[in-house]
């Protein structure tokens, strides 16, 4: 397959994907979004490295399509937004075989999210590497971020974790399944961000250093109560710090009711800026 044929092939399979403000897809030089009055526009970049995020030898095509979509939209789904439109960036041996289905996996997750795809670049190389940038939109100045939790405030996970750190290990059942396809949080983002969540971050690196990332950036402490659910079959250490649960962690005000399918695990404390369990989520700069 040439580029150009690639191209086209890209272009046929994104056609129809509209979204909200989108007035140019995939064919020209840029896209275009015209953004609706008081809206705030938001965006999020992140790679699918071979050998670093996925293995061609276990990996199908397909499941690298959706989690590189996935992880985008989870970022949205953290900050309470709805997607508008994705970028996707491939390099790789870019096989025609290949393409096929990590378009499959990447458009099926668009659509049903109403993500349109509205353009991207080919690069051929050894390894295969995507890098997508997701833009989603939310209501001017409410936007969940990881700075607004308080003391006092209630903390809170969705689902249950440790799944994909147990699918890693056994590469077999639903825990595979849950790591080669987590599902963005993105209606129970919205919900609490509209129910007025202080603050909210999303599982991708493990609840331990997720939950310092929230405690750090709102210059909080927390105390935990219990332990987070566990995925049938997850181990507490696989929970607290295997990561890609893709999950939501989130603090309300006491006096608000959470949404259902969520766990009360503890609550915010004054403190030193930081969270309360050892830090052995994934880094990707660790050495050692
Ligand atoms: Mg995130």
């Amino acid at each position: 397959m040439t580029e150009l044929q690639a191209i086209d092939y890209i272009r046929r399979r994104a056609a129809g994907s509209a979204a909200k403000g989108l007035i140019l897809g995939i064919g020209d030089d840029c896209a275009i979004l015209r953004p609706r009055a008081g809206e705030d526009l938001l965006f999020t970049t992140d790679q699918m490295v071979e050998d670093v995020h996925f293995r061609q030898s276990t990996h199908p095509p397909e499941a690298v399509g959706h989690k590189a979509l996935a992880r985008g939209l989870s970022d949205i789904a953290a900050m309470g937004g709805e997607p508008r439109f994705c970028l996707v960036s491939l390099a790789g041996p870019l096989t025609e075989d290949w393409l096929e289905g990590f378009y499959d996996g990447l458009l099926a997750l668009a659509h049903r999210t109403h993500t349109a795809l509205a353009g991207g670049d080919l690069a051929r190389s050894a390894l295969f590497t995507c890098d997508i940038v997701v833009c989603g939109a939310v209501s001017k100045g409410t936007a969940l971020r990881r700075d607004g939790a308080r003391p006092g405030d209630l903390l809170y996970v969705s689902g249950r974790l440790g799944g994909s750190a147990l699918g890693l290990q056994t590469r077999t059942g639903a825990a595979w399944r849950r790591h080669l396809r987590p599902e963005p949080r993105l209606a129970l983002g919205d919900a609490v961000r509209k129910l007025g969540a202080t603050a909210a971050i999303d599982l991708s690196d493990g609840l331990s250093i997720d939950l310092h990332r929230l405690c750090a950036a709102s210059m909080v402490g927390a105390k935990l109560d219990r332990d987070p659910p566990l995925f049938p079959g997850a181990t507490l250490d696989q929970a607290l710090h295997g990561g890609e649960d893709y999950e939501l962690l989130f603090t309300l005000p006491p006096n608000v009711k959470p949404p259902r399918g969520v766990t009360r695990i503890g609550r915010i404390v004054e403190g030193e800026a930081r969270g309360p369990l050892p830090l052995r989520g994934y880094d990707h700069f660790r050495t050692s």
